[in-house]
């Protein structure tokens, strides 16, 4: 009894790093999550508000280990 919602094109998403779909929002009742629409597996927010910050972080291929694009460290 999931329906899905797709996210306005001019919202910024990570595709999923497994299949590299474009994620959709799934609709529960009351809740809402980021997922992948190809497989279930993949991931998927937990059930709440929508956090598609949530997704882009976990489907991030490339995550900024140690890498300071945060420019408040000056020497
Ligand atoms: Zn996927």
């Amino acid at each position: 009894m999931a329906r899905t919602i797709a996210i306005q094109e001019n919202i910024f998403c990570e595709p999923c790093k497994e299949c590299g779909s474009r994620p959709v929002i799934e609709q529960v009742k009351g809740t809402f999550s980021v997922r992948c629409p190809q497989h279930k597996s993949h991931y998927k927010t937990k059930p709440g508000l929508i956090n598609i910050d949530d997704w882009n972080l976990k489907n991030k291929t490339h995550p900024p280990l140690g890498n300071t694009a945060n420019p408040q460290k000056a020497s």
